[in-house]
């Protein structure tokens, strides 16, 4: 068998998150809050509703109507994917051949290169500066003298919490001819958008998700705005009905309930800045500014809080394959008192 596999696929290095079971899940940037336990019979009802014996409706019409008004444009212009991984493969599958360079900004998630290697792209990764801040001219650059078919950049950036301004991305998309990526699963942490350029730009996709403000990582919905050109042509790769009924049901029960996301995303926030001061009084530790629902600290010690959290379960992600985030461990913010319990054990080992 293993003579039969494509060379692309020869080095990948699968996405591994987390296996351990802890008590205290600060590892995947997952939302706190669980909607069945506040919405436990409208959900059971949507479920009893349900034909399972039949294929899903494969455009996610009326999901797609949702998200639609949710951002402001109309449904021709949202394409809904199994998660926003799915939209990524199928904008590499669409745009990436074989020997085809894609541009980002790194550290970032690790997706964009593995399904751009796949596809039997190149990845050009773009170092950021010290403080994470993205070099938008290297980018340009770059991605000029590649030929870069895609440019991903992650806004609020994964894992470092960093941000671009509207104005740097237009820069980058004036100034180049490739498909720009803005991956925005972060963005009600955030709120600033690119949704609003996508039917001026038909080289401009946004990427979303309800993996993390609406609580939602679970029923795998991600979903890309653009033109409608574009959306056309992205649906030529998706798989058809890539979106079961259950996800696209909970997915409109959802945005038809965005004040108690709402909530969520205003608890998130406020304990984001009650754990960045907390982490930057202590002076052995750097904990970055940060726009998404976590915070990436810096420490010389950071073997020793890595062990402390391992004997209290806490989980958390640490990045040890990454030259750019050596001592590095990013912490999702979860509630007030799993906040307090990351804190503590840090001042144990800092303090
Ligand atoms: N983009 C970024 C920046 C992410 O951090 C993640 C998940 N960690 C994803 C996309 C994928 O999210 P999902 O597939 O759950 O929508």
């Amino acid at each position: 068998m293993k003579n039969l596999i494509k060379d692309s696929v020869r080095s990948i290095v699968p996405y591994s998150p987390n296996k351990n079971s802890y008590k205290i899940r600060l590892d995947a940037n997952e939302n706190p809050f669980n909607m069945l336990a506040e919405m436990h019979d409208e959900i059971v009802g949507v479920i009893g509703e349900m034909e399972m014996n039949r294929y899903p409706d494969t455009d996610s019409f009326c999901l797609r109507q949702d998200l639609a008004k949710y951002v402001g444009l109309k449904q021709e212009n949202i394409i809904c994917g199994n998660g926003s991984d799915e939209i990524i493969q199928v904008i590499i599958q669409t745009f990436v051949d074989k020997g085809d360079f894609v541009v980002t900004h790194v550290p970032t998630f690790s997706m964009y290169n593995i399904f751009t290697k796949i596809a039997g792209g190149e990845m050009i990764e773009v170092p950021s500066e010290e403080d994470f801040t993205v070099d938008v001219e290297k980018i340009i650059d770059t991605a000029n003298q590649s030929k870069a078919k895609v440019i991903f950049l992650c806004n609020p950036n994964n894992p470092t919490g960093t941000t671009m301004s509207s104005k740097d991305i237009l820069e980058v998309l004036q100034r180049t001819e490739s498909m720009v990526v803005v991956d925005e699963a972060y963005y009600e942490f955030f709120g600033e958008t690119m949704v609003s350029y996508v039917n001026d730009w038909d080289r401009l996709i946004v990427l979303r998700t309800l993996s993390k403000a609406f609580g939602l990582a679970d029923i795998r919905l991600g979903y890309g705005v653009a033109g409608e050109d574009t959306i056309e042509i992205l649906n030529r790769v998706r798989p058809p009905y890539n979106l079961s009924t259950f996800s696209q049901a909970m997915g409109s029960l959802a945005l038809r309930n965005v004040d108690r996301v709402e909530n969520y995303i205003q608890s998130i926030k406020a304990e984001r800045i009650y754990m960045l001061n907390a982490l930057q009084e202590e002076k052995e530790i750097i904990a970055f500014p940060s726009e998404g629902n976590f915070v990436l600290v810096k420490s010389d010690k950071l073997k020793e809080i890595a062990d402390s959290c391992y004997e209290k379960e806490i989980g958390t992600r640490i990045f040890r394959n990454d030259s750019m985030l050596q001592n590095c461990m990013r912490i999702s913010i979860g509630t007030r008192s799993e906040n307090d319990c990351m804190i503590e054990t840090i001042r144990k080992v800092v303090g």
